[in-house]
């Protein structure tokens, strides 16, 4: 008896997210001169709001909160969200957001921008990778999430109804997280509706990282769309997965890049008269692979970030606590590497390395 009920609930709540978003589009394009509001947050005309989005508490947890600013220009147009932080030891999207919370001019802006600063706050103040100390899940795995679901779950839900369903074109800031040390690039999504596809492409080249990792696996049911940018290419929108930084770094040149690929939008989609041009000779990659550690121990790298291997080349050992090697992980093509793993720390399963390849693989 209880399942039909709650399959009720989820098409209530279906329903009320497409409400949201409609209004969404009236207050964010027709009639862009109406205060535009997230939750407690709302920003006037001309103006800049920040506040705080709540995840209440249930049982198992404490909550959390969700700190956003709302840049709300005077002229109707596109509602382009970022959001940092989904990874909380992913730090340069984090500290871009920040400059960009100062330099963005909502008096000459045209459209509005949704700044979701910290997405993952457990995982930020835990200072954990990949996985949250609430609940041990990947948050950029569990989207569009569930109302009745882990801590996680209900940042997605929440991150899906307030921030993607009202934005119309979506951009999710990663970097390699505290443990990999990553060359910038972004990803590419082909799996939306053609112009969705299509427009997400224009935005991959505007934001102008020279790598673009085309990605024609994403789930295309709304209903389990797993990512966050595949949330809102599920659901119509155009969006895009920037990576640029690691290693737990702060370092100028990928918060730079950020800021720059953030202006390149920004210009591209007519919501600012000036900035960076797209990019002329992107590299597309073709063909990539995550490759995973079979055994848990420590991992000895081999290679580098933007280092080129031939297929079979050593990108590193694992061993075990006893120094015996158990296994050699070798290049399943040749390419780049896009990022290694760079510290010791591996377990059975996780990833090693992501290789890229310009020349198209099998699939
Ligand atoms: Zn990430």
């Amino acid at each position: 008896m209880r399942r039909p009920a709650v399959l009720i609930v989820c098409r209530a709540t279906v329903a009320l997210g497409r409400a949201a978003a409609f209004a969404a589009v009236i207050t964010g394009t027709a009639y862009a001169r109406q205060p535009f509001s997230i939750g407690p947050v709302t920003a006037a005309p001309g103006a800049t709001a920040s506040g705080t989005l709540t995840v209440p508490a249930r049982p198992g947890d404490e909550g959390t909160t969700i700190p956003i600013s709302i840049v709300h220009g005077t002229k109707p147009g596109p509602v382009l969200a970022l959001t940092a932080g989904v990874h909380g030891q992913e730090y340069t999207p984090i500290l871009a957001l920040q400059r960009l919370l100062k330099t963005l001019d909502a008096k000459t802006l045209t459209g509005t921008v949704i700044l979701v600063h910290v997405a993952n706050m457990p995982s930020y103040l835990a200072r954990t990778i990949y996985y949250s100390p609430a609940d041990g899940k990947n948050l950029n795995r569990v989207f569009p999430g569930r109302a009745d679901g882990t801590l996680s779950e209900r940042i997605a839900l929440m991150l899906t109804r307030e921030v993607i369903e009202r934005a119309t074109h979506v951009v999710d800031l990663h970097c390699g997280d505290g443990n990999e040390s990553l060359r910038p690039y972004s990803y590419w999504i082909t799996t939306g509706a053609p112009g969705v596809a299509d427009a997400g492409k224009q935005m991959a080249l505007a934001f102008g990282l020279d790598h673009i990792v085309i990605d024609r696996e994403r789930p295309t049911d709304p209903k389990a769309s797993v990512y966050l940018s595949n949330t809102a290419i599920t659901r119509g929108k155009p969006a895009l997965t920037v990576e640029s930084g690691g290693l737990a770094r702060t370092d100028e040149e990928s918060i730079a890049a950020i800021e720059r690929g953030v202006a390149g939008l920004l210009r591209h989609l007519g919501m600012r008269a000036d900035g960076p041009v797209p990019v002329a000779q992107p590299i597309w990659i073709e063909r990539s692979e995550v490759l995973r550690s079979s055994g848990t121990g420590i991992f000895h790298p081999a290679v580098e970030r933007g280092h080129t291997v031939a297929q079979g080349t050593l990108i590193g050992r694992i061993t075990d606590f006893h120094g015996r090697v158990l296994e050699e992980v070798r290049a399943p093509f040749s390419g780049e590497v896009l990022y290694v793993i760079g510290t010791p720390a591996i377990s059975k399963g996780e990833p090693v390395a992501f290789v890229g390849s310009t020349v198209g693989g099998p699939k």
